[in-house]
């Protein structure tokens, strides 16, 4: 859908420890390119303007179905894939009323009660149903990442390291750092503890990276551990 140097220049945009809008959703993504009169982020690709958080939403979930993608932390230039779902413009009204900012447009006549077949969640969406065709971690093909490495990233991200540099020491991009810090992604991974002993830990299971990775990580952890 994009090309790699607008993928790029898209995933430089962001701010991934933006604003705080709902606690429980964490972080938002926020975009810091341009921004359209209501406040979406606007980003330029293939000679045509888009919105960022519909971009995101490509490239990082997939298909839009042409349905609206809405946010759930009411942050119009968050880019945060968690935070974005997919709706009809009913529900984006639904949604705004629920949130007490426009009059009402919902109850029965509602398109997802009306039309519930356009919306599949919980245990209807195929990920449910055909859970074997969602990859997660090292199932997945290209990925670069193993529990190893997300641990220790996320043990260094908690020290003030830079998603910019483990995104160069694991040899992945920024935004796949970003989300397994984030637990957007490798959920599976259970999160290091305050008081770990990165050093310790370190010599337990460097094994299980690559000796290019394990160089420029021994160099972050020299930074971070011990300065
Ligand atoms: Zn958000």
């Amino acid at each position: 859908m994009l090309s790699v140097e607008a993928k790029e220049r898209f995933l430089q945009r962001i701010k991934f420890k933006g604003q705080i809008r709902r606690k429980k959703l964490g972080h938002c993504w926020d975009w810091t390119g341009r921004l359209s009169e209501s406040g979406y982020g606007c980003f330029d690709a293939g000679g045509k303007g888009h919105r960022a958080h519909r971009i995101s939403y490509k490239l990082f979930v997939g298909d839009t179905h042409g349905l609206q993608v809405l946010h759930e932390c009411d942050n119009p230039r968050c880019v945060r894939p968690k935070h974005l779902w997919l709706g009809t413009p009913a529900d984006n009204a639904h949604d705004r009323d629920a949130k007490g900012r426009q009059v009402s447009l919902a109850g029965d006549l509602h398109p997802s009660r009306t039309n519930p077949e356009i919306l599949c969640r919980g245990n209807d969406h195929w990920t449910r149903k055909h859970p074997s065709k969602t990859c997660r971690g090292t199932q997945h093909g290209r990925a670069k990442l193993n529990d190893t490495s997300v641990y220790l990233a996320r043990a260094l991200n908690n020290l003030g390291c830079t998603y910019q540099k483990l995104g160069k020491a694991f040899a992945v991009d920024r935004s796949a750092i970003a989300s397994a810090c984030m637990r957007d992604t490798w959920k599976h991974v259970d999160e290091p503890p305050k008081n770990l002993n990165i050093k310790m830990w370190y010599k337990k299971h460097k094994n299980q990276l690559t000796p290019a990775t394990r160089e420029l990580v021994e160099s972050l952890i020299k930074v971070y551990v011990y300065s």
